[in-house]
C-alpha cells in the first residue's frame, strides 16, 4: 500500500516537472500586425466591437497606450521590421518600402530578389526574400534557441507584411498574388507549395467573396462615428461614380477581381482562413516546441488609403476585422488550448485624415506631390549649375543627388544641399529641409533629430529630407496616407494576451522597438541581433 502511495507522489512529481518544461513556454506565439491601424480605433468604434475581439486583448491582456513609432517614415516595411527585429531602420536598413539604392544605381523594392524564383504564382509576384534586411527577427531567434526545431511562419497579402516579420530563418513565408487569387511563396523558401496551400489556393476563396460585393455589416444609419458616406475625398472603386454603399465590386471589370479583393474586408477574412489553414496544415502550437505565426491584415491600409479614416468604409473594416478576430481566438483556444498561447496585436503606422476631410473642419492640411517636387528640384538646379540629371530620384519625403554627375560637373555637394534646403523650404507646406550632412548642427526638436537618425542608411537614403506641416499628405489628393513622424501616423495600438501576460495598462510611453525585446524576455531567449528597444517588464506574469 505504502509502495503504491509513495509511486503514486513520483509520478504526480515526475508529471509536474514535465509540465513545467513544456509550459516554460507558450506552444504559439502569434504576432498580429494590422496594417494602418490607428490607437484611437481600439476607443473609437468601442460600442460596435464584440465584447472578445479587441475588447478580449484589453480586458484580459496588457495594454501599452502609449506606444511610438521612433524613426521617420512610417511606411509599411519598416514598421513590420521594426516591430519583428526590435530595431530602426539605420540599423535593420529598411528604409521605405522602396528607396533609391545607391550601391546599386536604381530604386529597389524592399523586398525584391531577382536571385530566387517564383513559386506557385507569377514571376513578378513571387521574386522576393528577406535579404535586404541586415538583422535577425523575433522568429529568427526562435529558431536559434531551439536548434531549428521551431516552425515560423509569415503569412499576408502583402510580401512585404509576410516576409520580413518571418525573417531569414524562416520555414515559409506566403503572400497573396492578386493577378491570380492565389497565395504564393518563392524559392527562397521552398521548391513547391505544400500540399495544404496547392488545396487552399483550388478552393478559389477570393472570386467567392468578391461575387457577394462589399455592403455594411450593420445598417448604415448605425455608423455615426464616420463622416456621411458620399464625401468628395474619398477614392471610387473603377466602376462607381460616387464612393458610397453598396459597392459593386462584383461588376468590376477594369482589373481582376482577384486584385479587387485586397480593398476589401474580404482581403483580411481570406487572410484569417488561410491563417487557420496554416495553424492546421503546418500543425503549428501541437509540435512539442514553441512555433510562431505572423500574421499581418494588409486590407485595412489599402481601405484607409482609398477612403480615409472618417469614412463608413474604415469603420466597417474595424467591426468586421474584430469580429474575425473574437472568431479566431476562438479558433486558437479549440486547436492550441485556452492559456497555452500567446497573441501580441499592433500596427505598422497610423494614418492622416483626408486632406478634404481637414479643409472641411478648418484644420491646417494640403497636399505635396512628388513630381512637382521632382520638377521644381530639377528646375533650381538647371538654373544654377546648367546642368540636367543632378537628381537621381525624389521619393520617401527625400531627395537623392546624383553624386557622380555632380563629382564630373565639379559641384560641391554641400553647396548643391544648401541651396535646395533653402529653395525647397519655399514650398508651401514644407516646414523644414534639412541636409542629412548637417543634421547633428540643425536647430530642431530633439525627437525629430532622433527619428531622422534612426532612418539614416548611407546607401539608403537621401542628401535632403523634407518635412512636411502636420497633416500635409506626401502624393494623395483623395483619400489618405502615412509615413511622417507625428502622432497621427506614430501612436499605434500595442497588447499582449495569453500565455505569461498579465492583466493590465501601461501609460508610460512606449516605442514599436520594445516589442520584440519583450517577446524576446517572455519566450526566455536572445532578442533580436540589432535589438535597440527595451522589454517592457510590466506584461510579464
Ligand atoms: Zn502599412
Ligand atoms: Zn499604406
Amino acid at each position: 500500500m505504502l509502495r503504491t502511495i509513495y509511486t503514486l507522489i513520483l509520478i504526480v512529481i515526475v508529471a509536474s516537472t514535465t509540465a513545467q518544461t513544456v509550459t516554460d513556454r507558450p506552444k504559439l506565439v502569434i504576432g498580429i500586425v494590422v496594417d494602418q491601424m490607428r490607437w484611437d480605433y481600439l476607443y473609437r468604434y468601442s460600442d460596435k466591437y464584440t465584447s472578445e475581439g479587441f475588447k478580449r486583448l484589453l480586458n484580459k491582456g496588457y495594454s501599452c497606450e502609449q506606444t511610438f513609432i521612433n524613426y521617420f517614415p512610417s511606411y509599411t516595411a519598416p514598421g513590420h521590421t521594426a516591430i519583428y527585429t526590435g530595431s530602426v531602420p539605420a540599423i535593420h536598413g529598411i528604409t521605405a518600402n522602396d528607396w533609391f539604392d545607391r550601391s546599386e544605381g536604381k530604386m529597389v523594392y524592399c523586398t525584391e530578389d531577382t536571385t530566387v524564383q517564383s513559386v506557385g504564382g507569377s514571376q513578378k509576384a513571387g521574386q522576393q526574400s528577406p535579404r535586404r534586411m541586415y538583422t535577425s527577427t523575433i522568429c529568427d531567434e526562435l529558431r536559434l534557441a531551439t536548434n531549428l526545431q521551431s516552425k515560423t511562419i509569415g503569412v499576408a497579402l502583402k510580401d512585404r507584411g509576410s516576409i520580413l516579420p518571418a525573417g531569414h530563418t524562416a520555414n515559409a513565408a506566403y503572400w497573396y498574388d492578386g493577378a491570380t487569387g492565389n497565395w504564393i511563396s518563392s524559392t527562397y523558401y521552398m521548391k513547391e507549395l505544400p500540399m495544404w496551400v496547392q488545396q487552399f489556393n483550388t478552393q478559389k476563396l477570393p472570386t467567392n467573396y468578391v461575387k457577394k460585393n462589399w455592403n455594411t455589416l450593420l445598417e448604415i444609419s448605425k455608423y455615426y462615428e464616420s463622416t456621411e458616406d458620399d464625401k468628395w475625398y474619398e477614392n471610387t472603386f473603377s466602376n462607381e461614380d460616387k464612393p458610397v454603399f453598396e459597392h459593386k465590386i462584383s461588376e468590376i471589370k477594369k482589373q481582376p477581381l482577384t486584385e479587387v479583393l485586397k480593398a476589401t474586408p474580404f482581403g483580411n477574412t481570406l487572410t484569417l482562413a488561410f491563417a487557420k489553414a496554416a495553424i492546421i496544415g503546418d500543425t503549428l502550437g501541437n509540435r512539442g516546441t514553441t512555433d510562431f505565426l505572423t500574421l499581418s491584415f494588409s486590407s485595412t491600409d489599402y481601405i484607409g488609403h482609398q477612403f480615409g479614416p472618417n469614412s463608413v468604409e474604415a469603420e466597417d473594416a474595424y467591426i468586421r476585422l474584430d469580429k474575425e478576430l473574437s472568431e479566431f481566438i476562438d479558433f486558437l483556444n479549440e486547436k492550441i488550448g485556452d492559456g497555452n498561447f500567446t497573441i501580441f496585436l499592433s500596427a505598422d503606422h497610423g494614418a492622416a485624415h483626408a486632406a478634404g476631410f481637414s479643409h472641411e473642419n478648418h484644420l491646417p492640411a494640403g497636399n505635396i506631390f512628388d513630381k512637382k517636387l521632382r520638377h521644381f528640384t530639377d528646375s533650381i538646379l538647371q538654373k544654377n549649375y546648367q546642368r540636367k540629371n543632378l537628381v537621381s530620384a525624389v521619393t520617401n519625403q527625400q531627395i537623392i543627388l546624383n553624386h557622380q554627375a555632380l563629382q564630373a560637373e565639379k559641384i560641391d555637394l554641400d553647396a548643391a544641399c544648401k541651396l535646395l534646403t533653402t529653395e525647397l523650404s519655399k514650398i508651401e507646406g514644407v516646414d523644414r529641409v534639412i541636409s542629412y550632412n548637417s543634421l547633428q548642427q540643425e536647430t530642431m526638436h530633439s525627437w525629430f533629430k532622433e527619428c531622422l537618425s534612426n532612418q539614416y542608411k548611407p546607401n539608403r537614403t537621401g542628401d535632403i529630407q523634407l518635412l512636411f506641416h502636420p497633416a500635409w499628405l506626401n502624393d494623395f489628393e483623395k483619400g489618405t496616407t502615412h509615413g511622417t513622424i507625428f502622432p497621427y501616423d506614430t501612436h499605434i495600438p500595442l497588447l499582449f494576451y495569453g500565455w505569461g501576460v498579465k492583466h493590465g495598462k501601461d501609460y508610460s510611453r512606449t516605442y514599436i522597438t520594445d516589442i520584440a525585446p519583450t517577446i524576446a524576455a517572455l519566450l526566455k531567449i536572445q532578442m533580436p541581433n540589432g535589438t535597440v528597444g527595451k522589454p517592457v517588464t510590466g506584461i510579464l506574469k
